[in-house]
């Protein structure tokens, strides 16, 4: 697949498969909020107890929209197989348990997204299993942090906030070369603009809840890659309940029909308004991958199809931190189209301001080290008219001081 257009066509009939595609006549699938199945004879029961990933067994082990759902978020990520379950965070503690014990280590980022990180710096260790965090920029520094019990290198790119870029390939490619295995959160890309199976990551997770649902309406995760590996995750999620539910597989689906073209769009609106931020005079800073101003545009180029639908800017706003916080909150409460809110990938605008985000769960110093100055802002554009967006930028830009 090599064009938007094709992946505009794979969404729409991608869920159909060779053998009932022919016999699933209903353009939109049904939902079927049954917990269990029944069998219709001895033999056929043996045969659902004993192949259990079926979609008709007992709906903790999966449904039939969910199996349609998981049939294309696989091909769209380039992988055998898919698994979705209950959240982002459910994807991600399932995948992780079910990768590692106690005894073995973990190499990832300091900058993950915040569940991931607590998961890494926190549940992981408890369980025995030891982790090193290392500057995602520096790929040797990666090589130099495994160890010969390293079973698992965790990678987030763009990571948030401030859309730090991971080198797929180089740590793809070393990962292989010692058979770790790799897994890497591809959420704020989506697969429209990087499909990380492409540079030989094993493992590619989203939390469906952003731009593969896109509508701002339904909590969703998902993991793909080859059929082995995703059995092997599937088993601890029947164990851990992190199922997802027959409704928001058919949301999901719904989501899906539109996501490249939604993606393009939020990829144009970013652009837009990380190069109109760029140049304005209340602007000491936009972080964005498309911008050639971004330190790592090169790898962006090499690693993804365009900039994605988020983008972080920092505000003059005098001299001190104290003003720089403050300009930050004058400037979100000032907007009157992008909405208030956590969260991305939506047909909606939406910002936050950073500091006052992760002012409990983070010290001044783990903040400044995490490069989250006092007055950044993250927007995650939406599908609005991009003159709209940027007035309202402007107009809230105006009142900050
Ligand atoms: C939102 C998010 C998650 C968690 O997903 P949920 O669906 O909220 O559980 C994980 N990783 C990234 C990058 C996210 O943005």
């Amino acid at each position: 697949m090599n064009s938007d257009e094709s992946m505009q066509s794979l969404v729409i009939h991608g869920d159909q498969d060779a053998e009932n595609g022919a016999e699933e006549t209903a353009l939109a699938p049904a939902i079927y909020p049954a917990s269990t199945y029944s069998a219709r004879s001895l033999a056929e029961f043996a045969q659902m107890a004993n192949q259990p990933r079926h979609s008709r067994y007992y709906a903790r082990y999966g449904n039939p929209t969910q199996e349609r759902c998981e049939r294309l978020l696989a091909r769209l990520e380039g992988a055998q197989a898919a698994l979705m379950m209950s959240s982002g965070m459910g994807a991600m503690s399932t995948t992780l348990l079910s990768r590692v014990r106690a005894g073995d280590h973990i190499v990832a980022q300091t900058a993950h997204y915040m569940g991931t990180a607590q998961l890494l710096t926190d549940l992981l260790p408890g369980l025995g299993v030891d982790v090193t965090l290392v500057d995602q920029r520096d790929t040797d520094a990666f090589i130099a942090a495994t160890r010969a019990n390293t079973k698992l290198i965790v990678l987030e790119t763009p990571s948030n906030p401030t859309l730090t870029l991971t080198d797929l390939a180089a740590i793809a490619a070393f990962a292989k070369s010692r058979g770790i295995t790799t897994l890497a959160d591809n959420t704020f890309a989506s697969p429209v603009n990087q499909r990380p199976r492409d540079f030989g990551i094993d493992l590619v997770l989203h939390s469906a809840t952003k731009y593969l649902g896109g509508h701002s309406d339904l909590i969703a995760g998902v993991v793909c890659g080859d059929a082995d590996a995703v059995e092997r995750i599937w088993g601890r999620s029947i164990a851990l309940g992190t199922n997802v539910s027959p409704f928001n597989a058919f949301l999901l689906l719904r989501g899906l029909r539109t996501l490249p073209m939604r993606v393009a769009r939020q990829n144009e609106n970013a652009l837009a308004l990380a190069r109109f931020l760029e140049t304005h005079p209340a602007i000491a800073r936009v972080h964005y991958p498309e911008l050639e101003s971004h330190p790592q545009h090169a790898l962006a180029k090499r690693q993804m199809r365009h900039g994605g639908g988020v983008l972080s800017i920092e505000l003059k706003g005098g001299e001190g931190d104290e003003q720089g916080f403050h300009a930050a909150q004058q400037f979100v409460a000032a907007l009157k189209m992008a909405r208030h809110a956590v969260s991305l990938g939506g047909v909606e605008t939406l910002v936050v301001h950073a500091a006052s985000m992760w002012e409990a769960s983070l010290t001044p110093e783990q903040m400044r080290r995490a490069d989250i100055s006092p007055s950044l802002v993250r927007i995650a554009a939406g599908l609005e008219d991009a003159a709209d967006l940027r007035a309202d930028m402007a107009q809230a830009l105006s009142r900050t001081s």
